[in-house]
């Protein structure tokens, strides 16, 4: 039997889709709004093998993960911030895909790598990448500090993304090797307090840290920070 079985499947309840309108600064069109279903069916299948996540709910799933893992890459989606061409981007810890899918429907053009240390979860991208042939993502599984130190890894992306991994220094940790000179870490939180602060200044060599952006979920209004880090040539 195939463990991860994924089909399009009409009877998963529908994403909201006029939330779209006005809650983040990026033209999402309907083919985008369509990927997002297929992805969701993907892991409400997906989490009747696999303990992929408790965001389940379609309005709940709309904002914690899709308009979340978009929301915290805004300044590179909108070109604020840019990007090289086809720029390669790892996604460290992600799960159930986020916020790698989110982002993979969303730029086609960018390359992304789906990283996370339990097998099972990588079986479940890897069957969902698939099933919504996205051909520039791939999902592998290893621990961050173990792989970032192997070629093709070590050193070979212009963006490393965290969200709900770690402590902000221990993310730091799993980033600095996979970055080229000049890459960004980008580190999806919720509440961002004095800890934090002091623990990301303990864990800073080599990264020189650019923006802490501060902003509210459109539905439920909770707090997150998307917090930039830029690596430098040296450290
Ligand atoms: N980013 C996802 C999942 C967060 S849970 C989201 O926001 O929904 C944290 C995930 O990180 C888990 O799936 C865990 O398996 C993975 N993880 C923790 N430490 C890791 C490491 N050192 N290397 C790779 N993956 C790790």
């Amino acid at each position: 039997m195939v463990e991860f079985d994924l089909i399009d499947d009409p009877t998963t309840p529908s994403l909201p889709s006029e939330v779209w309108e006005g809650s983040l600064a990026w033209p999402m069109t309907l083919t985008m709004q369509a990927e997002f279903q297929r992805f969701y069916d993907c892991v409400v299948q997906g989490n009747r093998r696999a303990n992929l996540t408790r965001i389940l709910e379609p309005m709940d799933f709309w904002e914690k993960h899709l308009w979340d893992s978009l929301r915290g890459v805004l300044p590179f989606l909108s070109g604020e911030v840019p990007l090289p061409d086809s720029p390669r981007l790892v996604d460290i810890g992600t799960g159930g895909g986020f916020p790698g899918i989110p982002l993979a429907i969303a730029r086609p053009d960018w390359s992304l790598t789906l990283l996370d240390s339990t097998q099972k979860k990588v079986r479940f991208l890897q069957a969902a990448i698939a099933h919504l042939q996205l051909s520039q993502v791939q999902a592998i599984a290893g621990r961050a500090e173990t792989l970032g130190a192997l070629r093709p890894y070590r050193g070979g992306y212009d963006v490393a993304l965290l969200r709900a991994v770690a402590a902000p220094s221990v993310c730091l940790g799993y980033a600095r090797s996979w970055l080229k000179p000049g890459g960004w870490a980008v580190l999806y939180r919720g509440q961002w307090r004095d800890e934090e602060q002091e623990d990301l200044q303990q864990g800073l060599q080599g990264f020189e840290l650019v923006t802490i952006d501060a902003f509210v979920t459109p539905q439920t209004q909770a707090t997150r920070h998307s917090v930039m880090l830029r690596r430098l040539s040296s450290g």
